[in-house]
């Protein structure tokens, strides 16, 4: 089979190699029409070229871009990454965060930085409630490992879970009014667009946080810094931006209760990727249907 691969972010060199090793009798390309195409912000033109391939997999978890693209033919199936390592990563960085906010972490730095000793009132993890906004591939990885350190979990998606110990609230506003710390790990659709707003971020409990690790555009960062600024919040942790690099005359790089990282949650990494492509390739060669086909219509 020929398979493209175009993406404008990953690196060739990172990705090419493991993937002739794993499939020494295919046809590696990276420019032309394709059986399956790889992607990842694509060089403008390729998407148009790809009508007569069998499958267009995503280099990404989150395909927004992808689907919002008129180019993308919509007769070929389209699939995201899920990769075991990017799952991880995620969790990790989740972790991260809840546990900063919840041993105040981001206020003994502070603290430091003014030579103050000064002792805080511990909580224990059952005392907290941490919102998850989509029990997905990584709001339930994320969702199970905070239930196995003791926080109260619960958790917001479209469809019923089945995660123990994750109460799943379907009232929107009920699930802020209940949320200490909130992650956001749902994708960018129209439906989600702006979710974190005045309105929403009011309903969170007083001295929470917010930690965005899904897409920029999940926040309106205007209605967040006042929700810091008035105090109703005490910190907020953001990975992921609107304008990405952030401009530098941003005010979130200078706001004393945000923590700031460069997307780089969970980043893809073809050494776990390599084998879930691998797999979704194997599948079309024997006319089987693809793992992780994204729905066209949900934008996800
Ligand atoms: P996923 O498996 O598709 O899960 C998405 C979850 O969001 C599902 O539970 C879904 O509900 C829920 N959802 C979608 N629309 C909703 C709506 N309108 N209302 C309520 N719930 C809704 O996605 P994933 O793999 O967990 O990834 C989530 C996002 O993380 C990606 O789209 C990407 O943007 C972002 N991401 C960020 C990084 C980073 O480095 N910062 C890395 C990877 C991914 P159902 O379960 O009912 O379908």
């Amino acid at each position: 089979m020929k398979v493209l691969f175009a993406s404008r972010s990953e690196s060739a060199e990172d990705w090419l190699p493991r993937l002739r090793a794993a499939l020494p009798g295919d046809e590696f390309i990276e420019r032309g029409d394709a059986d399956v195409a790889l992607v990842a912000d694509p060089p403008p033109g390729t998407l148009e070229k790809l009508g007569g391939a069998k499958l267009i997999q995503s280099l990404w978890m989150g395909v927004e871009n992808l689907v919002a693209d008129p180019a993308l033919p919509r007769h070929v199936p389209l699939a995201r990454l899920v990769d075991p390592g990017m799952v991880a990563a995620m969790s990790e960085m989740v972790l991260a965060h809840v546990l900063d906010w919840h041993r105040h972490l981001y206020l003994y730095r502070y603290h430091q930085g003014n030579v103050t000793w000064r002792q805080l009132e511990q909580k224990l993890a059952s005392d907290r409630t941490v919102g998850i906004l989509g029990l997905g591939t990584l709001g339930t990885d994320a969702a199970r490992k905070l239930v196995a350190l003791g926080f109260n979990v619960v958790g917001y998606s479209r469809r019923p879970k089945d995660i123990a110990g994750v109460r799943r609230v379907t009232d929107l506003q009920l699930f802020f009014e209940q949320t200490e710390a909130l992650v956001c790990l749902l994708p960018l659709t129209p439906q989600t667009r702006g979710i974190l707003n005045a309105e929403n971020l009011k309903s969170l409990r007083q001295g929470g946080c917010v930690i965005n690790l899904a897409r920029g555009g999940h926040v309106v960062s205007a209605d967040l810094i006042a929700a810091l600024d008035s105090g109703h919040l005490a910190h907020a942790y953001l990975d992921v931006f609107e304008c990405e690099p952030l401009p530098a005359d941003d005010p979130l790089w200078r706001h004393p209760s945000v923590t700031l990282t460069p997307h780089v949650a969970a980043l893809t990494e073809p050494r776990t990727a390599v084998p879930v492509v691998v797999e979704n390739i194997e599948r079309v060669r024997r006319g089987k249907a693809p793992l992780h086909l994204v729905d066209r219509e949900a934008g996800y």
